[in-house]
């Protein structure tokens, strides 16, 4: 093993210039966000009181596949990308497997996570604009962190409503948001409507991405310049993490491989897509085989076992209805520690490859995810954010698989961060405190059923 090589990196001048547009390429666009109200579809300038306008206008881009990054960002990019390809040697060895794994170590980012890649982008359009403020709504904390360096660097101010399970059980994330400057509330909150009216029906609500969504989008539209962002989900934040795939690409090719399979973790999909895209685009254009793997956890099952229909992408229904895979946007999630994946809904690009076959899913129990994390953090070195844990969980099933069969298959997946921040999840695991959950069809079920309504 001493001469191989275990870790690629790409000189400045081939970090990418362009992000890669999926939906260009799709057989099958994606259906049209629509208005609740009107039932009419969406046009980018639908959405200009909430978002920058060049994101707007990426959002519904079916036709350009290859979208120019500012010089701006990529200027700070260079900051920390490309970020490496690992080959994963040591969790080969202790897997005994004849597979080859690699993974792309988004974690090396400033922050710890590949938010980064989207935080800069929309703080960067957003300044270009002339807005002075943005609010967000943050989960784990990982793109509230993000956002608040982002906004940082290019002059901004930044409101951060964090999901109140993890604003108590991640202090350091707060901490962090402050450092650069962020004001951060934890959601639900009595500093709106949508917080109040949910505080209201239960006062002991510990919170999710869809409550401190509305809660940060209902600040930007009553707070003058201020724009909304958002970390995950929309087709905007999938075409900036693209820088991913395409660096990946390139150090794939580095190492002489082409991967059978690639994997992430998923919450509301831009990590995934991020690294998946790319590669998919020679499934779609050249045909090639490779299977796309999203990983989420069992007990917010919107893949496996949810449901394609429009739906909002916020609690208190004030987001576009989007067609996608879904809970239902009144689904409360249990509260695992893998915060940044506990969101009712999937991507609306995601949503349609996924109708059409172009990808896989499968759930991954909270159990699992921290035992593939620690054989992770012992085989490779790095403690895993609990989140990509599920990635590296799905990833580990492939190469035993490919044990079984002594199939030498390559596999890449995205570690999407670390998990320095989260140790108070690797302590209850550790104490044998950490439980599974279970959720019924009936529960599933009966969400659905109040969304059906919508229609
Ligand atoms: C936010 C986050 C995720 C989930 O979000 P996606 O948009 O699905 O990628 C996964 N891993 C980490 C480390 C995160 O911070």
């Amino acid at each position: 093993m001493e001469n191989k090589t275990k870790r690629y990196i790409l000189p400045e001048n081939e970090i990418p210039k362009y992000w890669y547009n999926i939906q260009a390429d799709m057989v099958n666009k994606p259906m049209p966000p629509i208005h609740p109200g009107t039932k009419q579809p969406l046009k980018a300038e639908d959405l200009y009181p909430i978002f920058a306008e060049e994101l707007c206008k990426q959002e519904v881009n079916q036709t350009d596949a290859w979208i120019k990054i500012p010089e701006e960002v990529r200027e700070m990019y260079k900051y920390y990308r490309s970020t490496p390809l690992v080959r994963a040697y040591g969790l080969e060895k202790a897997l005994d497997t004849p597979a080859h794994i690699y993974f792309k170590n988004e974690s090396v980012s400033p922050v710890g996570s590949h938010k980064l890649n989207s935080a800069l982008p929309q703080a960067y359009y957003c300044k270009a604009q002339g807005i002075t403020n943005v609010t967000t709504e943050t989960g784990a904390g990982q793109w509230g962190a993000a956002l608040s360096y982002a906004t940082k660097v290019f002059g901004l101010e930044c409101a951060v409503y964090q999901v109140k399970i993890s604003y108590e059980q991640k202090p350091y994330r707060r901490s962090i948001m402050q450092t650069f400057g962020a004001q951060v509330t934890p959601s639900p909150s009595m500093s709106t409507r949508a917080g109040k009216d949910i505080l209201t029906a239960n006062p002991n609500y510990s919170g999710s991405l869809g409550t401190a969504i509305s809660e940060a989008i209902e600040l930007a539209l009553e707070t003058p310049n201020c724009r909304y962002t958002l970390g995950s989900v929309l087709s905007h934040v999938a075409l900036h993490q693209t820088i991913i795939g395409l660096e990946a690409e390139k150090q794939m090719e580095m190492a002489g491989e082409y991967p059978d399979i690639v994997i992430a973790c998923f919450g509301g999909g831009s990590n995934f897509g991020g690294i998946a895209f790319p590669f998919m685009r020679h499934k779609i254009l050249d045909g090639k085989k490779t299977r796309f793997i999203a990983a989420e956890p069992a007990s917010c099952p919107k893949l496996t076992r949810g449901k394609f229909m429009y739906d909002f992408g916020d609690e208190a229904g004030y987001t576009p209805l989007l067609p996608m895979y879904t809970l239902g946007h009144n689904f409360a999630p249990a509260n695992i520690h893998a915060g940044g994946l506990r969101y009712h809904g999937a991507g609306v690009i995601v949503s349609q490859l996924l109708k059409d076959g172009y990808m896989e899913a499968v759930d991954i129990k909270q159990l699992d995810s921290f035992d593939a994390g620690c054989l992770f953090a012992h085989t490779e070195g790095i403690i895993p954010a609990p989140e990509s844990s599920h990635a590296i969980a799905a990833t580990i099933n492939e190469a035993l698989k490919c044990k079984e069969t002594g199939e030498e298959k390559v596999i890449l997946f995205n570690l999407s961060g670390h998990g320095l921040i989260d140790m108070t999840a690797y302590d209850q695991y550790l104490s044998g405190d950490l439980v599974n959950y279970s959720l019924s069809e009936e529960e599933i079920a009966k969400n659905l059923e109040e969304i059906e309504k919508l229609k």
